[in-house]
């Protein structure tokens, strides 16, 4: 079967790298010009798009989603952080080998991605692994000062943790799967305050297996509960439903 370029049911815009850093061994951000895309805002941190890229004969391949590291609206620069989990993944594989001047397309940001930061401060607690830590790392950075936020970050190893900025109270606890820590384990038996924000970023069977154990707790609100898996062990192209 001869192949052709996937052409998505949106608005997709060329891109070229401007830089491409090595935050971490498995963490490469890349900075893009994104003055065509409408729509990122530097105020609605968890913002998510989606990343094309061609496959060795020219050909786009489908989408996958990531999210807005940072976006700068003085000069449009837009920062994402792919990890790097091996060649098998399109995206991962590209990112891996991604330098100034290459090109990549994206969408604009989902229109219900992104969540309204509480500018009277409020508890946060957010859990993610390396996928979902763009957006933690962007929420964060986006609290006043007067919210106070604890974060779960599941890594590989210690190679992997990263300075965060924030204004916020922020306590962060590093879990390491080297040795053993998971998220899940981390969020067994945690008692959430009443009127506290909770979100969940990480692979699909960790958020279920979190999710259901949080729900069962009558001080997390439905509407203050975010928990989406971002991908799914041994799945290419996986999506939670909304
Ligand atoms: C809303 C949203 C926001 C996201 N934001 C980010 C982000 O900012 N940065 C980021 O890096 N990812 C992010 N992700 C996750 C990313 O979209 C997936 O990891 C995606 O599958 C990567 O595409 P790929 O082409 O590299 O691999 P795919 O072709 O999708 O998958 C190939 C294989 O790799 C495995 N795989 C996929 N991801 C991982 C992983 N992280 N670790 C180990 N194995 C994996 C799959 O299980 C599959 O077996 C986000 C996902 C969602 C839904």
């Amino acid at each position: 079967m001869s192949k052709t370029d996937v052409n998505p049911p949106y608005d997709i815009f060329s891109a070229t790298v401007k830089k491409a850093t090595l935050i971490t061994p498995l963490l490469k951000r890349i900075s893009v010009d994104a003055q065509e895309v409408s729509g990122l805002r530097a105020d609605l941190p968890g913002q998510y798009l989606k990343v094309f890229v061609r496959d060795a004969d020219g050909f786009r391949q489908p989408g996958r989603a990531y999210t807005v590291r940072r976006f700068d609206p003085k000069t449009s620069e837009l920062e994402l952080d792919f990890v790097l989990h091996g060649d098998e993944g399109n995206i991962s594989r590209w990112a891996s080998r991604a330098k100034a001047g290459d090109t990549l397309e994206i969408s604009r940001p989902n229109t219900r991605s992104g969540i309204m930061i509480d500018p009277e401060g409020k508890n946060y607690f957010l859990f993610a692994d390396e996928t979902g830590l763009p957006a933690v790392a962007a929420i964060v950075e986006a609290l006043p000062a007067t919210a106070t936020a604890r974060l779960w970050i599941e890594i590989a190893n210690t190679k992997e943790m990263q300075p965060l900025s924030a204004e916020a109270a922020v306590s962060v606890r590093w879990l390491c799967r080297e040795l053993g820590e998971t998220l899940v384990d981390a969020a067994k038996d945690l008692s959430i305050p009443s009127g506290s924000l909770v979100w969940v970023t990480a692979e699909s069977g960790q958020v279920a297996a979190i999710r259901a154990g949080l729900k069962k707790q009558q001080s997390v609100e439905t509407y203050a509960l975010h928990a989406s898996g971002y991908w799914k062990r041994g799945v290419a192209d996986h999506r939670d439903p909304d």
